[in-house]
């Protein structure tokens, strides 16, 4: 079964959010003792209670929407009958989907403030179970809304002004028609599922259960054990040996498996050319970028003005290779090497948020109140807990508050994920605020805009108010690796990823071979003279499972290069940014993401904010040289 578009829609975005969510180091330097949730102070904890008083309500509301859901879906076979029959059908659903989220999102913040709590889990599983339902019972809406014409529906919308309020629904709707067959066609597309599913499954359970990578000893001269979330910290190693011990175990052992992975991802492209030829798109990429309406030029564009930009990312390994003293050159496994020594900059959680307000002053009163609101009436679930989910993330439905869960350490990177988390949490509850459920969020494509945002604002006043030169070199690298690994990173990685759709579209076949050929001229063209490449990069490509989701990484470039922008405005006080850049927070979904962009004065289909993202890069690398002369290294 087909589950329809409306009913997903959220739970998809959900999921997603959960992989944006950036991997915040958990694990502090010194073995603490982390305290049972019940010892810590109720003003830290989120909220839940303003969702449901206890689990009795939550049951109550469970059993109603239970009881509710064959009304909606009996609205079968009603849709096409009149204006008054497709509005009723539309607000049953934007009665009740609402109401389902908010029993899900119940539920899963609390079994993330406590995995160890059975009860917890069950409700959670309980309430998927029933967005699954959910989904089948409506698996018919979608086909039977687009059987209408167009043209029936055009018209009761211009005699009906509340039909009028989904016009831009509609329109998102039938736009995806041209690409739907025959019921029999798509019954076959649909029979071959399981088959088609099978590549992405099968790299799965290759890289997170079956590939094991051998010990390495660490900077201490202590035998340890590497897996793939050890990958970074020793990336991060200052032991250019251990660095260098690390990818050649991890790199090494997926090249080891490298005619598979080649098959697997092979696989993957050709279900995505199989897409494309059935229902008649004209290229991968384009059938990719078609779900968010983003013309394909974007993403050309983002490509190209990287390009035209890579001497600046020369330029940085210059740098990296002159400080580190990597005389034989900037190796893979030096690229994420600090180029300085860690500094404590550290902030309590009430200094972190004074800062964040402090910093975040220019976006004006209406802001700020609601964030300060939000702080103060336990919006964030602060601090970790035995049993407590890792990492950060924003998560709220329309009809509850956009919270946020957090493990506080302290840290500068913990005060700036806070200023990320919050801006995804402000972007939530101004669309929710001022759109209807049917527009209340925001697309994948805008969703890191907001969060970004703050955090570019937040680094940028805590850089302006350090003195200490060491303190500013290291935020200046923060910014610098921010931009590196999120602007440059995922282009490249985008561009391997056209690369190789593009040789599989002209029939060349994909093998170990020329896709490893292929991925290392894109790191020799990005990091350029400095760097220095091995054999065994070549093979990097076996670990990134984004490129089993078909054009997906990009849009990390796209957000970044818009959220400097914004930011950029912002700090500056230029005349009316602020006011065009609510409008952008508060539009939900109500128009299509380049538009809602282009409200905020960013204009994606131009070169020209990406090329200002470039000109934000080479400024924070002169303020880094002169730091580095400053301090004579
Ligand atoms: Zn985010």
């Amino acid at each position: 079964m087909k589950p329809n578009a409306r009913s997903t829609r959220w739970i998809q975005a959900l999921l997603v959010a959960l992989i944006l969510v950036p991997v915040v180091a958990t694990v502090a330097e010194e073995p603490q003792r982390v305290a049972e949730r019940s010892e810590i102070d109720a003003k830290y904890l989120w909220a839940t209670e303003r969702i449901f008083p206890d689990n009795q309500a939550w049951e109550a509301a469970f059993a109603d929407l239970e009881k509710k859901m064959p009304e909606v879906a009996a609205c079968k076979g009603t849709l096409g009958k009149s204006a008054d029959s497709l509005l009723k059908a539309l607000k049953l659903q934007d009665t009740f989907e609402p109401q389902l989220e908010k029993v899900y999102v119940y539920t899963s913040l609390l079994s993330d403030q406590d995995t160890r709590d059975g009860t917890n889990q069950a409700m959670k599983q309980r309430s998927f179970s029933m967005f699954v339902k959910y989904g089948q019972e409506m698996s018919w809406f979608t086909p039977e809304l687009t059987s209408i014409p167009f043209e029936t529906i055009d018209s009761w919308m211009r005699e009906n002004p509340d039909l009028a309020l989904y016009r831009q629904y509609f329109d998102n709707v039938f736009r995806q028609k041209k690409y739907v067959l025959t019921p029999r066609e798509e019954e076959l597309i649909a029979m071959a599922g399981e088959v088609r599913s099978a590549p992405g499954k099968a790299y799965n359970f290759l890289s997170n259960a079956d590939i094991k990578f051998p010990s390495i000893t660490d900077e201490n001269g202590n035998t340890v054990e590497l897996d793939e979330q050890a990958f970074y910290k020793y990336m991060r190693s200052t032991d250019r040996r251990v660095r260098k011990d690390a990818y050649e175990a991890i790199v090494g052992t997926y090249a080891n498996y490298r005619n598979t992975g080649a098959a697997l991802l092979n696989g993957a492209v050709q279900n995505h050319i199989f897409s494309v030829k059935a229902r008649g798109y004209d290229s991968c990429l384009q059938a990719s970028l078609f779900g968010s309406n983003i013309p394909t030029a974007v993403y050309q564009t983002l490509v190209d003005t990287v390009n035209d930009n890579l001497p600046l990312l020369h330029r940085y390994q210059d740098i990296r290779k002159r400080v580190l003293k990597l005389d034989d050159g900037v190796h893979a496994y030096d690229l994420f090497a600090p180029l300085v020594e860690k500094q404590e900059i550290d902030y309590t959680y009430e200094d972190a948020v004074k800062v964040i307000t402090d910093a975040l002053g220019p976006l004006g009163d209406e802001y700020l109140g609601i964030m300060t609101k939000g702080f103060g009436s336990r919006w964030v679930d602060v601090y970790p807990n035995k049993g407590k989910r890792g990492g950060a993330y924003s998560s709220g439905t329309y009809l509850t508050e956009p919270f946020i869960l957090m493990n506080y350490h302290g840290t500068f990177e913990d005060a700036s994920t806070l200023a990320h988390e919050m801006g995804h949490s402000m972007h939530s509850y101004l669309s929710k605020k001022n759109q209807p459920y049917v527009y209340g969020d925001y697309d994948i494509f805008c969703a890191e805009v907001a969060s970004t945002c703050n955090e570019i604002i937040f680094q940028n006043n805590v850089m302006d108010r350090t003195t200490d030169p060491r303190k500013k070199l290291f935020l200046l690298v923060e910014f610098l690796e921010g931009f590196r690994g999120t602007v440059f990173r995922q282009t490249m990685f985008s561009e391997f990823e056209q690369k190789i759709h593009e040789m599989a579209e002209a029939g060349q076949p994909l093998t170990a071979d020329s896709m490893g050929a292929a991925y290392g001229e894109i790191m020799k063209k990005y990091y350029g003279p400095s760097y220095t490449h091995d054999d065994l990069v070549d093979n990097y490509w076996l670990r990134i499972p984004h490129f089993y989701y078909n054009f997906y990484v990009y849009k990390y470039s796209t957000s970044y290069c818009a959220a400097t922008n914004i930011a950029a405005r912002i700090m500056a006080g230029e005349p009316g940014a602020v006011d065009a850049y609510l409008s952008f927070l508060k539009g939900g979904s109500h128009k299509y993401p380049i538009d809602l962009l282009k409200g905020a004065r960013v204009d994606m289909t131009s070169p020209k904010p990406y090329q200002d993202a470039m000109k934000l890069f080479e400024e924070m690398l002169d303020k880094t040289e002169e730091v580095l002369t400053q301090i004579g290294s």
